[in-house]
C-alpha cells in the first residue's frame, strides 16, 4: 500500500478511537520470496508441504491445496477432515474453501459427506464450474462425479467422543457453548504479489445436520485479493460469519492497514457493536502483497498459535490477544 492510503487508514482507525499496536513480527517485511500462512498446530506440516510442493513446481492453488490435505488426511485432528468429529447425528460433514487472488474467484463446498479431503473438492468446484459454493445432495453427486467414492470419516475415536456425547444426559448442544474449532485457514503469496487463501473444517462439533459457518462462505472463512492481500478465520463460525470477517481485513489492508493492524481491528470492530464479543472464540490470519503477515486471537482462552513459513524455514508463532 502507498503511504497516503496507510496514512488514511491509521487516521481513520485512531479517529473511531482503536489505533492497533503492531508486534514485530508484522512489521518485519519478507525478502521476495514466497509466504505460507496456517492456524494451529496443524498448520506447521500444511505450510511445510505447501512449501515444497510450490518449490516443485507447482501453482500457489496448488501448493495450498496439497498442504490442506495433510491435516484434513490426519485421523488425529478432530476438527478437520478424516477424524473430524461429527454432527449431532453423528455423521461427518465438511466445509473448505479456496479462493484465487488473480481471478478474484472461490470455489467452496459444504457440508460434504465421505470425502476425505474437501479441500480438493473445493478446488474442482473452481476449476470445473461456473459456481463457487456447492452443499447438498447436488454436492454428493458432484463429488461422486468427479470421482470421489464414499468413505467412512469417522474414526474410532471420534465415534466413541459421539457416543459418549450422546450417551449424557446433560450433552452441551449448539444451543449451549460451542466445541471443538480449530479450522485449518492458510494464506500465501508466491512472492510476486499473487495470494491465495484456503480453509477447511469439519466445523462446530455435534452441529445441526446442514450448518452452514463461515469456513465455506467466500469473504467468512477465506478470502484473498492480489490487490490488497489474504485472509482467514477460526473459531465461531457462527458468530464471525455475521462480519464477514476475512474480506473485511483485505479491505482493511486495501486502505492501507497492515496485516496485524487489520485482524486487531477487526477483533476490536466486533466488540464495539457487541461488547459481550470480548469472551468470544475467535481469532483470524492475514497477509498482505508483499508477504508482510499478520495474526490476532479475541482473548487469551482462545489464543491462536500459527504456522509461518518464509525464507526456507517454518515456525509456530503466538498470535497477539486482543482483548
Ligand atoms: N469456524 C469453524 C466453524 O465454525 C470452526 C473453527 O474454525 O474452529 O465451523
Amino acid at each position: 500500500m502507498d503511504n497516503v492510503n496507510r496514512r488514511d487508514f491509521m487516521k481513520s482507525i485512531a479517529a473511531a478511537g482503536a489505533l492497533a499496536s503492531v508486534p514485530a513480527q508484522a512489521a518485519e517485511s519478507n525478502d521476495g520470496g514466497p509466504v505460507f500462512l496456517a492456524t494451529w498446530k496443524h498448520g506447521l506440516p500444511a505450510v511445510n508441504r505447501a512449501a515444497e510442493v510450490f518449490h516443485q513446481g507447482g501453482s500457489l492453488l496448488d501448493a495450498i491445496e496439497k498442504g490442506i490435505n495433510i491435516p484434513e488426511e490426519d485421523p488425529e485432528v478432530t476438527s478437520v477432515g478424516y477424524g473430524g468429529l461429527p454432527n449431532s447425528e453423528g455423521t461427518v460433514e465438511l466445509d473448505a474453501g479456496i479462493m484465487d487472488g488473480t481471478r478474484h474467484r472461490a470455489g467452496a463446498v459444504t457440508g460434504l459427506r465421505g470425502v476425505k479431503t474437501p479441500i480438493s473438492v473445493a478446488r474442482l468446484v473452481l476449476e470445473k464450474t461456473s459456481h463457487t459454493t456447492i452443499g447438498g445432495i447436488g454436492l454428493q453427486e458432484f463429488a461422486r462425479n468427479m470421482g470421489y467414492h464414499p468413505e467412512q470419516l469417522l474414526t474410532p475415536n471420534s465415534l466413541k467422543k459421539w457416543m459418549e456425547w450422546k450417551a449424557d444426559p446433560h450433552h452441551q448442544t449448539f444451543w449451549l457453548s460451542p466445541e471443538n474449532h480449530d479450522t485449518i485457514g492458510v494464506v500465501a503469496t508466491d512472492g510476486k504479489g499473487h495470494i491465495v487463501a484456503g480453509c477447511s473444517t469439519s466445523g462446530l462439533a455435534w452441529k445441526i445436520p446442514g450448518r452452514v459457518a463461515d469456513s465455506p462462505l467466500v469473504g467468512c472463512g477465506f478470502y484473498a485479493d492480489d490487490r490488497a492481500g489474504g485472509a482467514s478465520a477460526t473459531g465461531d463460525g457462527d458468530l464471525m460469519t455475521n462480519y464477514c470477517t476475512s474480506v473485511s481485513i483485505v479491505h482493511m489492508m486495501g486502505r492501507g492497514a497492515s496485516p496485524q493492524e487489520a485482524c486487531e481491528e477487526l477483533l476490536r470492530d466486533m466488540v464495539k457493536a457487541i461488547p459481550k464479543n470480548k469472551v468470544a472464540a475467535c481469532a483470524v490470519i492475514a497477509m498482505n502483497t508483499r508477504g508482510e503477515v499478520g495474526a490476532a486471537s479475541m482473548n487469551p482462552q482462545f489464543h491462536l498459535q500459527y504456522a509461518l513459513w518464509k525464507s526456507g524455514k517454518s515456525q509456530m508463532l503466538d498470535s497477539k490477544d486482543v482483548y
